[in-house]
């Protein structure tokens, strides 16, 4: 296995960042994790806008493009895999402990790894934390994930394959790693961006494709939806057949199953919509 680390190809095994990073000592990075189909990246262009204005919210120096797309090449190349995930993590880079910044220059990583396809369907688990929709690193995709890590746990040991938030209003936000449609009287919904929740690409597909109107969601607006739904990178669109205690039987529902068939088809025709 090869990964990407400083501007050449590395053995992972021998690949190492320095102990002082900053994106290890304070989570001064930020990260893509980008869909790969026999060896094709997919919606890269889309994954490194992000990348870009996820970096300048962070004011880490702006990511060199050309370099991660020859970067995700080269990974590519050196590992065929089926069905995959790029990992692009960019950081601040090594630097002294207590300083705000690393004063070497940015760290790019990327590496690769095999997955598989999701299930159809799966459990979701609200919790009891809330996401905050007006922080400074709102809308961004840092690499400081802990809060997802501690919430997905909670959703596993409760049955779950994700845990869904709501803001510090009350609406319904998003998952750790994914965003959430639901379903009400036969029309598809999706919270905003001012609700917090990360700007997923799959959701933007999904939404332009599908037409999903962006609305403002109480959290208990999942005890009664006809339908929910997660998209991201690595579920695409995964229905969901029970929200905390509550069974949604027949999921897929009609809705889903739509949005499920139209996004295997166009994300299939396009490889960088
Ligand atoms: N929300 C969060 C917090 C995420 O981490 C992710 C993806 O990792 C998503 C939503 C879904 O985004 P995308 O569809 O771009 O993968």
């Amino acid at each position: 296995m090869k990964i990407w680390l400083d501007g050449g190809l590395r053995d992972i095994e021998s690949a190492r960042v320095s102990a002082l990073d900053h994106g290890l000592t304070v989570g001064d990075g930020v990260f893509e994790t980008v869909k790969t189909v026999h060896g094709r990246p997919f919606a890269l262009t889309r994954h490194l806008d992000r990348l870009t204005r996820s970096a300048r919210g962070l004011g880490l120096p702006e990511p060199d493009l050309d370099e991660v797309r020859r970067a995700c090449a080269a990974v590519l190349a050196a590992d065929p895999v089926p069905l995959g995930r790029l990992r692009i993590t960019y950081t601040g880079g090594e630097g002294p402990l207590g300083s705000d910044r690393g004063d070497r220059g940015p760290t790019l990583m990327v590496a690769l790894g095999a997955t598989t396809r999701r299930p159809d369907s799966t459990a979701v688990v609200t919790v009891p934390w809330t996401r905050n929709e007006r922080g400074a690193l709102t809308g961004l995709k840092t690499t400081s994930y802990a809060e997802n890590v501690v919430a997905l746990a909670r959703a596993v040991r409760q049955g779950a394959s994700e845990a869904l938030f709501a803001n510090t209003v009350g609406q319904l936000c998003e998952g750790t790693g994914s965003n959430v449609f639901v379903v009400l009287d036969g029309e598809l919904h999706t919270p905003p961006p001012a609700s917090g929740c990360l700007p997923g690409i799959t959701r933007a597909l999904t939404a332009e494709w599908t037409g999903a109107k962006e609305t403002d969601l109480p959290l208990d607006v999942l005890e009664r939806a006809d339908e929910v739904f997660l998209t991201s990178t690595l579920r695409d669109v995964q229905a969901v057949h029970r929200v905390d205690g509550r069974d949604l039987p027949g999921a897929p529902g009609p809705v889903t199953a739509k949005a499920m068939r139209i996004f295997d088809e166009r994300s299939g025709a396009d490889l960088d919509p």
